[in-house]
């Protein structure tokens, strides 16, 4: 694994981080992930006596410090960090370097990057916005092996990684833990409102803010978030769950990896599936390995309908609608991965067409009877993945009727930027 601490604008290197925190301390989950999904190595060192806190970090008493302690290379501290803190001291937290660009692109996975890569090399002042980690939900992936190219598959946060010194080499600036929350569309030109009070302006955008996880909706859950269940396939977590028991919800690709991922280091990894069979949602080579996989278990027509325990997660309770029975697990890991809604909250008050479920919709698509949405202003029809405001693009996950996949991801990103090009064109 790369340790990558000049982020995200260079591409040179340094050592690593430690990472101090007790077990079950939400925040230090936060921070293992980020830097997992940013492909910076770290430590992770648990303390869980007044001994290991005086041995680690010079402190008397794990009361007299405020947990997670982040310790860099220069022997520096940072006492209860919250991500961007983190960021922010490694010098990735940048400002925009230009009033306006040719080319806004939003959310940094797949999609996102590719458009980069191509929008970029092609010589168009590009920005891309990430609010998060470089990589998206790819960035989480464990292993991606159906990516044309890796036959030995490739690590998601890796191959993440490659696209963005890609796209820094040809000139993109990359504005991470940034968040586009409105917009607005007026003299050819999209008018972003970010989270932080700033504004960003372009001629163009991509939308290729992709989707993240459906929670499951139990009364208690947020107690014990990061505390024992995790949203996502949890690929930072799975080293501490040696000889452990594991719980994952869903009956995707993401989980059938999340699963096979554990079952190398976890007792027991259950796999809790709400349909009666895997063949509809699961690719063939996960099905055959899953079920062929002694420490592995699938449990269908269930659902986890309880949650218990005192601080961090103890037992989760499982219905099976098969049987109409309940059975209690005793775990401290349930990993949910089900199926996404997309992020496009920001294009609300605007005039993009959304589908009933919230997905952008493009091109041909927007026809109704043969007819264009009132909102579309110009005499031709939209480009394929043109939203129903010109100039506005869509790619990715986050497009109503894309194929879920990292391969169509990156082939919408780069064509997107063809399209791009002939707006820019025609106005
Ligand atoms: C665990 C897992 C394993 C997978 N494995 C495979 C696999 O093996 N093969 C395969 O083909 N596919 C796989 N997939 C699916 C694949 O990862 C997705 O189809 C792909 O990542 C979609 O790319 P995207 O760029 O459209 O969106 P995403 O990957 O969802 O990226 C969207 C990005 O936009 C950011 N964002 C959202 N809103 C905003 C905003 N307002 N401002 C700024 N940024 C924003 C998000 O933080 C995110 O980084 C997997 C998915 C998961 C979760």
């Amino acid at each position: 694994m790369m340790t990558k601490l000049n982020y995200p604008n260079s591409a040179k290197h340094q050592s690593q981080v430690r990472l101090y925190g007790q077990p079950n301390l939400a925040e230090a989950y936060e921070i293992r992930d980020f830097l997992n999904r940013s492909v910076v190595e770290f430590d992770w060192v648990e303390l869980t006596s007044d001994e290991d806190c005086h041995r680690e970090l010079g402190f008397a008493a794990l009361n007299d410090l405020r947990l997670p302690v982040v310790e860099f290379p220069d022997g520096t501290r940072l006492f209860a960090p919250t991500v961007r803190d983190i960021a922010q001291r490694l010098g990735w937290v940048a400002q925009p370097r230009f009033k306006e660009y040719d080319l806004s692109i939003y959310g940094a996975g797949p999609a996102g990057l590719s458009a980069a890569v191509y929008a970029a090399s092609e010589g168009l002042r590009t920005v891309l916005i990430e609010r998060q980690a470089v990589g998206g939900q790819a960035g989480t992936s464990s292993l991606i092996e159906n990516y044309m190219g890796f036959p030995e598959g490739i690590r998601g946060a890796e191959l993440a990684e490659r696209a963005r010194q890609q796209a820094v080499k040809f000139g993109v600036e990359l504005l991470l833990l940034r968040e586009g929350i409105k917009a607005e569309f007026r003299n050819n030109r999209i008018y972003v409102d970010m989270a932080d009070g700033s504004k960003m302006i372009a001629r163009t955008n991509i939308c290729a803010t992709g989707v993240e996880y459906r929670r499951l909706n139990l009364p208690n859950e947020d107690r014990f978030l990061n505390r024992g269940l995790f949203y996502g396939a949890g690929v930072s977590e799975a080293s501490m769950c040696r000889n452990q028991q594991v719980l994952v919800v869903g009956g995707g690709n993401s989980a059938g990896q999340a699963v096979m991922h554990f079952s190398q280091y976890a007792k027991q990894v259950t796999m809790i599936v709400r349909g009666s069979t895997l063949a509809a949602t699961l690719s063939k080579y996960l099905i055959d390995r899953i079920l062929n996989t002694a420490n592995v278990e699938v449990l269908f027509n269930a659902q986890v309908t309880g949650l218990v325990g005192e601080g961090s997660l103890q037992q989760v309770e499982i219905t099976d609608y098969s049987e109409n029975s309940v059975r209690t697990i005793n775990t401290q890991y349930l990993f949910i991965c089900i199926g996404g809604v997309p992020n496009t909250e920001w294009a609300k008050d605007t005039n993009i067409v959304r589908d009933e479920a919230g997905y952008l919709i493009t091109g041909s698509d927007l026809l109704k009877n043969g007819q264009l949405p009132a909102c579309w202003s110009l005499d031709r029809d939209p480009y394929f993945l043109e939203t129903s405001v010109p100039g506005s693009f869509a790619a990715g996950d986050v497009r109503h009727g894309s194929t879920k996949r990292v391969a169509s991801a990156v082939g919408e990103g780069a064509m997107a930027v063809t399209f791009v090009h002939k707006f820019l064109a025609e106005s």
